[in-house]
């Protein structure tokens, strides 16, 4: 739970020495309280203080690795309120009979999905044993390291077999699943040994909440929650209880990121899915690999984990549209994601090739970013002369946004030589611009 200012001044010396870089110690327990400072900035803390401040600073859901990608770690309930900071991680799952085992794998190692700037792929792969023998899932999770170097969701039947795929992941931050108050020990020290996690299940939230406090207090801290619902609605006040009960009474056991395994995408495999995705999953393992299903989560995800309070943006720089050379036509917009994607798009459907000059706007549109000082004539100017890409061309005009024509005149004399051209200011006229005066004028 987190502390307030005065809750942690008091765990401080309270002598005001200053040796922290604040005046008092109240100020400096202010800022320790909004995240401003670091309690090692002050000498002279108590061990006390140490222990309390840190078990507070701790995110109420346990961050835990899953190969590269994090899950949980999330420090409020809704998103609106702060921002969401570990988006649900999506698995695909293969069963150990399945015949084209080795084409899905591929599949899951070759799924990009490009959206907004951002690409976005499979997290891991969970490998599920449904045949009688460990044999077929051990080979089965050789081939899904060997082909798509993903982390594993291992589910199998008895924990020797569990033992001998976490033995062949270790090191790949992967995942041991079905882990119960019977086979936890023994299944703890494959996961020590290996570097996994471990995906607790029982039949009722109390048994959770009893196991994961059993690891914890033994130390093994890499939790995560399958809570084995029966129904989308349990699935839902599970995931909803579990979270609240984190985040806002700081009930330790709960504070875990959860793993849901979809079995069937159809009758209503999708709606959880998606539940998952709305509602606080940690890792959900979709049956099977769905390109189409893929598209529509992954998508979802981006809207409910797309940062609230930053505009998305994109790398300044100079895009290519197209094959340009160095007599294409340039234009300039700002890193706002969206105006970037309209206007580059505009730009390819008229079928020419050119050059996208995107400046440093902090992810603003247009007039925003003008009437911001982000979007002056000096600043496009100033980026375009760092950037050498002036020297690069001999193109020696410019289109600017027909929002801000007032800014030609700056950046004609920021730019010797060049000669801005005003365009539309809707990116919808910029084919119908591009044919017109572009294409028309050079031809
Ligand atoms: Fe107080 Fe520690 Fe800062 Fe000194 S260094 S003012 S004791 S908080």
């Amino acid at each position: 739970m987190a502390l307030s200012g005065l809750q942690i001044q008091k765990l401080l010396p309270k002598t005001n020495c200053k040796e922290c870089g604040s005046n008092t110690c109240l100020a400096f327990a202010m800022k320790l309280a909004a995240k401003q400072a670091s309690l090692s900035a002050c000498p002279y803390a108590s061990e006390e203080a140490k222990q309390i401040l840190g078990a507070a600073s701790e995110p109420p859901v346990k961050e835990v690795s899953l190969g590269n990608a994090v899950t949980g770690g999330e420090t409020v309930l809704y998103r609106h309120e702060k921002t969401f900071v570990r988006q649900t991680l999506l698995a695909v799952n293969i069963n150990d009979t399945a015949g084209d085992a080795e084409a899905a794998l591929n599949n899951v190692k070759n799924y990009r999905l490009e959206r907004v700037g951002e690409v976005l792929t499979v997290a891991a792969v969970a490998v599920t044993q449904t045949s009688a023998d460990g044999k077929a899932v051990i080979a089965l999770a050789a081939k899904a390291l060997q082909i798509t170097g993903l982390p594993l969701i291992i589910r199998a039947k008895d924990t020797g077999t569990v033992k001998a795929v976490a033995a062949l992941a270790k090191g790949t931050k992967s995942v041991i699943a079905g882990v119960t108050i019977e086979n936890a020990d023994e299944l703890k020290a494959a996961a020590q040994e290996n570097g996994c996690a471990l995906a607790v299940t029982a039949p009722d939230v109390d048994g959770i909440t009893a196991l994961t406090g059993k690891l914890k207090a033994e130390g093994f801290n890499d939790l995560l929650i399958d809570f084995n619902a029966k129904s989308l609605a349990e699935a839902f006040q599970f995931n909803a209880i579990a979270r609240t009960a984190a985040i806002k009474h700081n009930v330790k056991a709960a504070g875990y990121p959860t793993l849901k395994f979809i079995d069937a995408i159809d009758g209503g495999g999708a709606v959880l899915a998606m539940t998952e995705i709305l509602k606080y999953g940690g890792v959900c393992v979709l049956p099977s690999f769905d390109p189409a299903q893929l598209v529509a989560l992954m998508t979802l995800r981006l809207n409910i984990y797309t940062d609230p309070q930053k505009p998305i943006q994109v790398e300044p720089k100079v895009y290519p549209i197209g094959e340009p050379n160095k007599k294409s036509p340039v234009f300039v917009t700002t890193n706002f994601s969206l105006t970037y994607f309209l206007v580059s798009g505009e730009i390819e459907n008229s079928g020419i090739s050119a050059w996208l000059v995107i400046p440093e706007c902090e992810g603003m549109s247009v007039l925003t970013a003008w009437a911001a000082g982000k979007f002056s004539g000096s600043h496009i100017a100033k980026f375009i002369k760092e950037s050498g890409f002036e020297a690069s061309i001999d193109t020696r005009e410019i289109v600017i946004p027909g929002y801000v024509s007032q800014i030609s005149g700056e950046l004609e004399e920021g730019l010797p030589g060049w000669k801005v051209l005003v365009g539309p200011q809707e990116s919808a006229d910029i084919e119908a611009y591009i044919k017109q005066v572009l294409v028309k004028g050079s031809a």
